[in-house]
């Protein structure tokens, strides 16, 4: 017979629980597990029952059910565990300094993508320059952000935090000579 604790589960389910949980990549990142990047926040499981609690990067990120389908599969295929609830938590809110600093160096290396620090500098994932700039909200994906780097002159993709905005507002921009105006970013001075 197998010792259960309070709960009424085995030990270690919940350790294969947060393992599973490891497994699932961001669908963005393919090599990137979802908790180096910061997104588990719980695990909580009841008999045969997990729910995980997860922060979003970015809430307007597409990719957040392909996430949770991604992380019930993985879960509900652990030995003990019949079901398994995601629940994507308002609060704490999700920062760049949750991500593993081997996270934010795959990120860099493999897909050039860089992580702003709290501070809000950026450095180069190409140079490890530091004067990369802002270039535009409206990056590849919803997720990302453009900037540039003026020392080894590559576009560098950013991760978007929400509320992020960078160094951009919006602003009405006149197009050409026409009295046309179109919603557009503009740095902020
Ligand atoms: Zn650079």
């Amino acid at each position: 017979m197998t010792p259960q604790n309070a709960q009424g589960q085995a030990p270690g389910v919940e350790r294969d629980v947060v393992r599973a949980v490891a497994s699932v990549n961001d669908p963005e990142y393919p090599d990137v597990s979802i908790v180096d990047l910061g997104l588990l926040e719980r695990v909580t499981v009841t008999g045969s029952v997990a729910t995980i609690g997860l922060i979003p990067t970015f809430s307007g990120c597409p990719a957040l059910q392909m996430i949770a389908d991604d992380v019930r599969n993985a879960v509900e295929a652990v030995p003990g565990i019949e079901r398994c609830e995601v629940e994507w938590l308002s609060a704490p809110a999700w920062s760049t300094d949750r991500i593993s600093s081997s996270a934010a160096r795959r990120l860099a290396d493999d897909y050039t993508v860089v992580v702003r620090r709290s501070d809000g500098e950026l450095t180069c994932p190409v140079c490890g320059g530091h004067a990369v700039v802002d270039q535009s909200m409206a990056g590849p994906t919803r997720c990302r952000s453009v900037a540039w780097c003026p020392d080894c002159r590559n576009p560098i993709e950013v991760m978007r935090v929400d509320g992020d905005t960078g160094a951009w507002t919006s602003v009405e921009v006149r197009v050409g000579r026409s009295d046309e105006t179109r919603q557009g970013l503009e740095m902020a001075r």
